[in-house]
Formats: structure tokens, sequence, C-alpha cells
């Protein structure tokens, strides 16, 4: 499939990664938004999240709980994060292959533009 993300998850794009398990991959974000700005993206190709269903949204419960454990790793648990799933044209969704983003490491401001 023509997917970057599903290339970066077989390896065929090289990757800094922070996490795998046999469900979701978290790497670095090649353009960081702030000091921590890892991508989480479920192994099975969803494009967005509007292909969420009942039958595969658990994915998304476990994405959080494996940024849980990342936020700790990175030293930003205390300090706070953001997660941010962009969907869409509207939502600035530029790599269509479900991604949360997690950003950490400063002060971010609200409400985005
Ligand atoms: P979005 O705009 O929500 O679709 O986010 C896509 C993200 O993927 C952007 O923050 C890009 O900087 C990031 N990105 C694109 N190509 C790569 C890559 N090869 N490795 C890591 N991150 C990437
Ligand atoms: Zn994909």
């Amino acid at each position: 499939m023509n997917c970057l993300f599903c290339k970066i998850i077989a390896g065929d794009i090289p990757s800094a990664k922070v996490y795998e398990d046999d469900l979701v991959y978290a790497f670095r974000d090649i353009e960081p938004q702030a000091p921590v700005h890892i991508l989480i993206i479920p192994k099975e190709h969803i494009s967005s999240a509007n292909e969420l269903t009942d039958e595969n949204a658990s994915i998304v419960g476990h994405i959080f709980a494996v940024a849980a454990k990342i936020a700790k790793d990175e030293g930003i648990a205390d300090g706070g994060y953001r997660i941010v799933n962009n969907c869409g044209d509207d939502g600035g969704q530029t790599v269509k292959h479900l991604h949360f983003h997690m950003l950490g490491g400063r002060s971010l401001a609200w409400p985005p533009g």
C-alpha cells in the first residue's frame, strides 16, 4: 500500500522509534513542533478517525495507555502534554494513516489555530 506510515512500520522508510508492540508503533516527528513531538500510530492501516468503528476503536484506548508510558519515559508526565488527532482536510491531516501527535516539553498555547 502506498502509505508513508505503513512504510515506516515496515521499516522501508527509516524513523526514530520510541516504542513498539504488536499493535502500535511510536516514533519522533520529523518536524518537531515541541521539545517532545512523538507520533503514535496503529500498525493496522486505518485512514483517519472517520474510519473508527466499535470493531476497531479499542486501539485508541491502547494508544492512550502507551502515551502515558511514553510520557513517563520522556519526562513530561508531570509537566503535562497534549495528544492531538488531525482528521481530514479541515483538521489539517496530511498523512492518511490514523496518528496521534504527542506534544510536550514546553507550555502549549490554546486554542490551536
Ligand atoms: P498530520 O498533519 O496530522 O497528518 O501529521 C503528519 C505528521 O507527520 C507531521 O507532523 C509531519 O511532520 C510528520 N511526518 C511526515 N513524514 C514523516 C517522517 N518520514 N517521519 C516522521 N514524521 C513524519
Ligand atoms: Zn498506512
